[in-house]
């Protein structure tokens, strides 16, 4: 038993959780909905990564936050910021434009027998506000990303200052504080460690019972969405990301590489947030700075949706198709800025994008009923959203991670040549 314990620790990570992935897609597609039995083991690694993620991000961030300069805080927060909704803008026009080829919607028609409610759209302001949480406890209890964020920052910042300031009792407090916070920062890594030993079992368990439970008729009905939905993911993935990645010198090989962890695991579970965990674990093996890594991605995991705003794209006109409503140049740049809003305040869980696309059809006044008709194949085409989302985040952290590298780089040869001068002098 040992040894079998010893052999499987030592695979590598990518080549266990694929053998779970190429496992579970067999059972699925044998046993169909009989594979549900196996659900129970996806849903203890989606509990393993949820349990795992507020801890990881508070005091990772916390760590983050007393190892950089408070000026240098806001300036990657304004960098990555950009960088998102330009991809994100990108993404609704490169999921328009492959739909608009595709016609993903050719023979089908509207269902008259299903109804959703519209829920209510988050406005930008709205988020901000729901960052500032009113009790502490209860949004860590929540799940709030952006409020544990928040938190971590406004905790992390006294910290540094105490550790920084002219007074030694402060500086003391301040050390102290901050050797705790780090060593529970190094158990909750090695937490980590043992949920990704679990990872492949879990992934098999998720993909048997989603390949399983997907029925076929409705998968050749809107096999041309799915479809589409793929390529255009794909594209964004080998064409859009690697040239923005080319633009800051980044080797694109390596860098997915380094990262195809995160990527396959958010294609399995359909969460970025659950991806969270192992995204900052890979941000790592890319090379991405620490603090880079710790501060943005638990910000792109909740606002930073590129493989949702592709669906947003392909949506639009897979239900202006089944209406027969042509959508011109105004319309398709109006539904760009809904869709990006829309992006924004979906959540980063599994199913989260067919409520910001209700949100997108009912502000660009297209029938919902058309989302439910997608409803169906939901899980499949999750899971590749997903994955643009998971992916979209890293690239976005890489670019800024090399915009402070060069800046670093233009200062220090800014000195040296000050220095060089003052010498001549
Ligand atoms: N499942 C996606 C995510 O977690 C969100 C969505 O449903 O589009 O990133």
């Amino acid at each position: 038993m040992r040894k079998i314990w010893y052999w499987y620790k030592h695979q590598s990570f990518m080549l266990k959780i694929t053998a779970g992935f190429i496992l579970g897609l067999i059972i699925g597609l044998i046993f169909g909905p009989s594979s549900q039995f196996l659900a129970p083991l996806g849903q203890i690694f989606m509990n393993l990564l949820k349990m795992i993620v507020i801890p990881l991000i508070f005091l990772s961030l916390m760590v983050a936050v007393n190892h950089s300069a408070p000026q240098e805080l806001g300036r990657i927060g304004m960098k990555i910021l950009p960088v998102y909704l330009f991809f994100t803008a990108i993404a609704i026009f490169l999921g328009v434009a492959i739909a608009k080829m595709t016609n993903p919607s050719v023979g089908l028609t509207l269902p008259s027998d299903v109804s959703i409610t519209v829920p209510e759209s988050p406005s930008f302001i709205s988020t901000i506000i729901n960052m500032i949480p009113t009790n502490i406890v209860q949004a860590m209890a929540d799940g709030n990303v952006l409020s544990v964020v928040f938190l971590a920052i406004i905790v992390g910042l006294p910290v540094l200052y105490m550790r920084h300031s002219q007074d030694q009792k402060q500086q003391e407090m301040g050390n102290t504080l901050m050797k705790f916070v780090e060593a529970a920062n190094e158990v909750v890594l090695k937490i980590l460690n043992g949920i990704l030993q679990y990872a492949p079992i879990g992934v098999l368990g998720i993909t048997a019972s989603t390949i399983g439970s997907q029925g076929i008729d409705t998968l050749i009905a809107l096999g041309k969405f799915v479809l589409t939905s793929y390529i255009g993911v794909i594209l964004l993935i080998v064409i859009v990301y690697p040239l923005a990645l080319r633009l800051y010198g980044v080797p694109i090989l390596k860098f997915y590489n380094n990262i195809k962890e995160a990527v396959m695991t958010s294609f399995v579970t359909s969460s970025s947030l659950g991806t969270l965990p192992i995204s900052i674990n890979a941000a790592k093996k890319a090379g991405i700075d620490e603090r880079i890594a710790n501060l943005t991605l638990p910000i792109g995991a909740t606002i930073n949706m590129n493989g949702t705003a592709l669906r947003f794209g392909v949506g639009v006109i897979f239900a202006a198709e089944i209406m027969g409503i042509h959508l011109g140049i105004p319309e398709i740049l109006s539904i760009v800025i809904i869709g990006t809003l829309a992006a924004v305040g979906t959540a980063g869980v599994p199913g989260a994008g067919l409520i910001g696309m209700s949100i997108v059809f009912t502000q660009a006044g297209l029938p919902i009923e058309i989302v439910a008709l997608t409803a169906g194949i939901n899980a499949l085409v999750d899971m590749i959203f997903t994955m643009g989302n998971v992916t979209g985040d890293l690239v976005a952290a890489k670019i800024v991670d090399q915009s402070e590298k060069r800046l670093l780089l233009k200062q220090s040869a800014t000195k040296v040549t000050k220095e060089l001068a003052s010498h001549s002098n």
